[in-house]
C-alpha cells in the first residue's frame, strides 16, 4: 500500500491504536488510526481496506476542511435546482480538483492540506454553480472516449 503522509508537515505517518493518539476521544480509542509522529494530533481515521481516510491532519486543518464544506462547497451546491443537487454536489467536487490539479475522488476535501484549502476558498468562493455547470459540460466531452447516443449529434 501506498504511505500515508501527513496533510500538515508531510510526515510519513503510521498506524497506531487510537488511544495512544488521544485517550480521551471516544471517537478513536477502540480503534486504530493514522498518526502523524511528529505533530501532536494530526490522525485520520483507517478505511474499511486498511488505508487511510483522507489524509491525516490537526485541528486546523480539519477545521479548515469543514468551513470550506459548510460556508462555500453546501451554498455553491443550493444553488443548483432542488431534483440536481447530487449531481451538483459532484459537479462542484470535479470542478474542484481540476482547478487544484488533483485526481476527483470521494472524499477529496478531507485530502487537503492548508495551502490547498486557502486555493479552494479562493477558487469556489469566486464561483458561481453556472460556472462549475458550464465547466462541468465543456469537460464532459474531453473524459468520453466516445459521445453518448444522442450525444454529438449535429444539429
Ligand atoms: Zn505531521
Amino acid at each position: 500500500m501506498a504511505p500515508i503522509f501527513c496533510a500538515d508537515c508531510g510526515t510519513e505517518c503510521a498506524l497506531v491504536d487510537g488511544r495512544d493518539v488521544d485517550a480521551h476521544n471516544p471517537e478513536i480509542a477502540d480503534a486504530w488510526v493514522w498518526a502523524c509522529p511528529v505533530c501532536p494530533a494530526s490522525w485520520a481515521h483507517q478505511d474499511k481496506d486498511g488505508g487511510c481516510v483522507g489524509l491525516p491532519a490537526g485541528q486546523a486543518t480539519v477545521n479548515a476542511r469543514a468551513l470550506l464544506r459548510l460556508q462555500v462547497m453546501v451554498p455553491l451546491v443550493r444553488q443548483a435546482p432542488p431534483n440536481e443537487q447530487t449531481l451538483a454536489a459532484a459537479r462542484v467536487r470535479a470542478f474542484l480538483a481540476d482547478h487544484l490539479d488533483l485526481a476527483d475522488q470521494e472524499g477529496l476535501l478531507a485530502n487537503l492540506n492548508l495551502d490547498q484549502l486557502r486555493q479552494a476558498w479562493r477558487i469556489l468562493h469566486a464561483a458561481t454553480y453556472d460556472d462549475v455547470r458550464i465547466w462541468a459540460q465543456r469537460h464532459r466531452g474531453t473524459k468520453r472516449r466516445t459521445p453518448a447516443s444522442g450525444e454529438g449529434v449535429a444539429a
